[in-house]
C-alpha cells in the first residue's frame, strides 16, 4: 500500500488570486491537490491554513490536518528517530488505563484470560499494568501483546520481557487475532490514515471484542490551537502553556463514531476519557497544583457532559466498540 503523496516543493509560495467574490485562489487550489484526503467523509476540501498554526479544516466534515508532512514516511519519521523518554507519571498513567477497561467494559468472562493487543504501546505502561493485574492471580495465560514505531521505546518493552512488534500497522498490519481486547491509546489521531488503520483493527478483533479508543477532542483542542496562533504574541507574553494537542488529524467527537463504524464495528460508545494522572510533560507546574488543575478540569466536564444529555464532550474522548456478533 502506498500512501506517498507529491511534495509541496513544487508549489509556488504566496501565488495567490482573488476574484471579487473571492472564490478564485490559486494557492488553495494547489495546497488542496497534494493533500490527502480527509479519513472521515472522504473528501479533499481543505480550508487554508488557519493564523499561526498549519491547521486546515475539511469543508465536509470539519475534522482538521495538521499540514506538517507530504507523505506517511515522512510523518511517521517525527516518532521513529525520538528518543520517546520516559514519561512522569507513566506507570500510574498505564494502571488507571487498565483499572477503567476492567471498570467499564463488561465481560461475561474474567479478564485472566483475554487476549489483550495494545496498538502504539509506547514504553509499554499499559501492558506492564496488563501483566502485573494478573500476577497473583492466574499467572501470565493470556496473550498480551503490543506494536510500536519506535525503535528505542520498543528495546526498553523486549528489555522488560513484553511481547511487541516494531513497525507501523499499515505497514507490518495488525498481529493475528482474534483478540479479544484491542486499544489504541492517544494513537489513531496520529496515523495517517485512520480509516484504513481501524478496518485492519477490525478484522483482528475477536467475536465481541471490543476496541478501545482514546483521542484528542477537537472541537476543543483546534479551538484552542486557533485562538493560541491568532493571539501567539499575547500568549507568549503572558508565559501560557500550550495545552491544545492537534496531531496528524483532529478528530470531532463524531468522527471516532463514524470511522468506527464505517470499520464494521457497533456498539459504538463516546465518553469523557478518562484522565491521565499527572502532568505527563511537566508543563502544569508543582504536582499538588497539576493533580488539583486536572481533577477540577475533568470533574467540571463530566459535570457538564451529564447536565448536555451526553452531547458535550470534554477534551479527549474515549470510544469502545464491539465487534457485532
Ligand atoms: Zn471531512
Amino acid at each position: 500500500m502506498s500512501l506517498e503523496q507529491p511534495t509541496q516543493s513544487a508549489m509556488k509560495p504566496g501565488a495567490s488570486t482573488l476574484t471579487v467574490n473571492g472564490l478564485i485562489d490559486t494557492e488553495h487550489k494547489a495546497d488542496a491537490a497534494v493533500l490527502p484526503d480527509c479519513p472521515v467523509c472522504a473528501r479533499n476540501s481543505w480550508s487554508r491554513r488557519s493564523h499561526g498554526t498549519r491547521l486546515r479544516e475539511c469543508a465536509g466534515c470539519r475534522t482538521l490536518l495538521n499540514d506538517r508532512s507530504t507523505s506517511r514516511q515522512e510523518e511517521e519519521r517525527r516518532y521513529c528517530d525520538w528518543n520517546m523518554p520516559r514519561l512522569a507519571d507513566e506507570d500510574r498513567i498505564g494502571e488507571s488505563q487498565w483499572e477503567w477497561v476492567t471498570r467499564t467494559i463488561k465481560r461475561t468472562e474474567t479478564w485472566d484470560h483475554a487476549s489483550i493487543l495494545d496498538i502504539g504501546c509506547g514504553n509499554g505502561a499499559f501492558l506492564r499494568a496488563v501483566r502485573g493485574g494478573c500476577e497473583h492471580s492466574v499467572g501470565d495465560s493470556r496473550r498480551v501483546m503490543g506494536i510500536e514505531l519506535n525503535c528505542r521505546a520498543v528495546e526498553r518493552c523486549l528489555a522488560a520481557d513484553l511481547k511487541v512488534l516494531q513497525g507501523s500497522i499499515l505497514e507490518v498490519g495488525v498481529p493475528d487475532g482474534p483478540w479479544d481486547l484491542i486499544t489504541l491509546w492517544d494513537v489513531l489521531d496520529h496515523l495517517e490514515r485512520p480509516d484504513e488503520a481501524l478496518k485492519m483493527v477490525a478484522t483482528q478483533l475477536g467475536p465481541g471484542g471490543t476496541l478501545i479508543i482514546r483521542g484528542r477532542n477537537a472541537q476543543l483542542h483546534g479551538m484552542l490551537k486557533q485562538m493560541r496562533g491568532r493571539f501567539h504574541k499575547i500568549v507568549i507574553a503572558l508565559g501560557l502553556p500550550d495545552l491544545s494537542v492537534v496531531h496528524r488529524w483532529g478528530l470531532m467527537p463524531n468522527g471516532y463514531e463514524i470511522l468506527m463504524r464505517r470499520a464494521g464495528l457497533g456498539c459504538i460508545g463516546l465518553q469523557p476519557a478518562l484522565p491521565t494522572p499527572g502532568d505527563r510533560y511537566s508543563m502544569l507546574g508543582p504536582k499538588l497544583a497539576a493533580r488539583f488543575l486536572k481533577g477540577m478540569t475533568y470533574s467540571v466536564a463530566v459535570l457538564l457532559h451529564l447536565a448536555s444529555f451526553k452531547r458535550f464532550l470534554p477534551f479527549s474522548v474515549c470510544s469502545s466498540s464491539r465487534i457485532q456478533m
